[in-house]
């Protein structure tokens, strides 16, 4: 019998760590992993962190040492662009042509930044923030210093202000939001993080939209909604991203924001699995599809699809897990946090350190640790435990977290 061949599109973080794992889990079929980058396989964070301030080398943000793919026998293409997959014929097209036929299939596409149609947006010196192509572009900006115009508060808008005022940029964010991060992170903490960055000097525009870039050939100002123009050398603009479908979409598989997955993560088409940012999965602790944009789990989901491919019983079930650091200020996230009914802290916000709860019926959904550090496990247990818990004693910087999961709730736990 000819050996199998499992084709992964998208040589990033995901697929990387899928095709690995499809060798550590003793696949000795084919393996083709196909990127449209001109790069090695690497990972993002540092995108906005220690690379775009020039403190790291390029290859330290790769997912592999160079020699990892040929010495486990796994094609990389890179550079190399997926225009269509044929689910009748199993087969997937590189570049306008028949490529390899797949026995399985696993689409890791990630997403691509929002993009801002407005007035000017074509205009020089408008920048956006995925790829290290982005990331090479934007340093020569920080090089040459002057004045940066953050469009929008988000992680990578926010990341890199901090990145641009470490750099000695006088940096102005525009966000149409009351406060920085306040989807996520809701007024109280969105205020603490607007509080960090006008401390180290960010020049903070909230409940501004912008509505258009202004300039002749290259952008040289900012006009918000408020009426106000903001001179600026150059623009990055940080207003999330959309998952990259339209491959999977032409192939006939489900779509509502990202990929319609199972906990195996499946698609709809036979044979045809998705993870990472591109894959909205059915997460089986919180009941409900889950679209996770972040490092950790394009880590484990693109694993556990490998495993899936092989036939494994694979039930995707981590809580989603992010971190971020912004100057002196470095977090941990973990759960979803998508209807909570309070929020208490461990810890003061004035003092930088502390741990936020997202509460729901007294059960902890979702917790956050500021400059706090290894307790982000018990954070999980708490969530996990699904324990109606003692508010009090979650207040209690005396009380050790571990302590909570096991003890008594205080009455009407279900
Ligand atoms: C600047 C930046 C900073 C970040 N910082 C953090 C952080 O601090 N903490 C955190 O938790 N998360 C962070 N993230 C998010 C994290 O990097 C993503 O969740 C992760 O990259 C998702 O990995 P992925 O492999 O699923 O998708 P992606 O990284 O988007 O990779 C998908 C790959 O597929 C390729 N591709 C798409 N279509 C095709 C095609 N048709 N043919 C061939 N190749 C294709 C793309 O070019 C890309 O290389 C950050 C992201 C960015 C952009």
């Amino acid at each position: 019998m000819s050996k199998q061949t499992f084709v992964i599109v998208g040589a990033s973080l995901t697929g990387a760590k899928a095709a690995e794992e499809l060798r550590t889990q003793g696949f000795d079929g084919r393996i083709v992993l196909i990127g449209d980058e001109p790069e090695l396989p690497y990972e993002r964070p540092p995108l906005t962190k220690d690379y775009l301030r020039g403190e790291s080398p390029r290859e330290k943000s790769r997912v592999h040492e160079p020699g990892f793919y040929e010495g486990h026998d796994i094609e990389l293409l890179t550079g190399v662009k997926v225009t269509a997959i044929e689910p009748a014929e199993r087969l997937v097209r590189v570049d306008g042509n028949a490529g390899p036929v797949y026995d399985r299939l696993l689409i890791a596409t990630g997403a691509q930044p929002r993009q801002l149609e407005i007035p000017g947006a074509s205009l020089d010196g408008i920048h956006y923030l995925r790829t290290l192509a982005d990331c090479d572009a934007l340093r020569e900006r920080l090089a040459a210093g002057g004045k940066g115009a953050v469009v929008g508060a988000g992680w990578i808008g926010a990341e890199f202000a901090a990145s641009a005022r470490q750099g000695g940029l006088e940096v102005t964010v525009i966000e149409p939001a009351a406060v920085p991060l306040e989807r996520v992170l809701g007024t109280e903490l969105g205020a603490f993080y607007g509080d960090v960055h006008r401390a180290h000097g960010v020049e903070l525009r909230t409940e501004s939209g912008v509505e258009a870039f202004e300039g002749q050939g290259s952008v040289t100002s900012v006009r918000t909604t408020d009426g106000q123009s903001i001179a600026c050398d150059f623009v990055l603009v940080g207003v999330g991203v959309i998952p990259r479908t339209g491959l999977a979409e032409a192939a006939g598989a489900a779509i509502e924001n990202g990929i319609l997955v199972n906990e195996k993560l499946a698609t709809s088409v036979p044979d045809v699995f998705a993870a990472g940012d591109v894959a909205n999965a059915w997460h089986p602790f919180f009941g409900q599809r889950i679209r996770v944009e972040h490092w950790s789990n394009a880590l484990n989901q693109g694993p556990a699809a490998a495993r899936s491919m092989l036939g494994q019983d694979v039930s995707y079930e981590r809580l989603p897990y992010f971190f971020s650091d912004q100057y002196d200020v470095g977090m941990e996230y973990s759960g979803y946090a998508s209807d909570s009914d309070e929020v208490v802290y461990r810890g003061a916000l004035a003092d930088g350190a502390f741990v936020a709860f997202w509460l729901k019926d007294r059960r902890v959904i979702a917790g956050m640790n500021v400059n706090v550090w290894d307790v982000n496990e018990d954070v999980q247990k708490l969530i996990r435990s699904r324990r109606q818990i003692d508010i009090a004693a979650l207040r209690d910087e005396d009380t050790p977290l571990g302590e909570l999961v096991d003890q008594p709730s205080g009455g009407d736990d279900e």
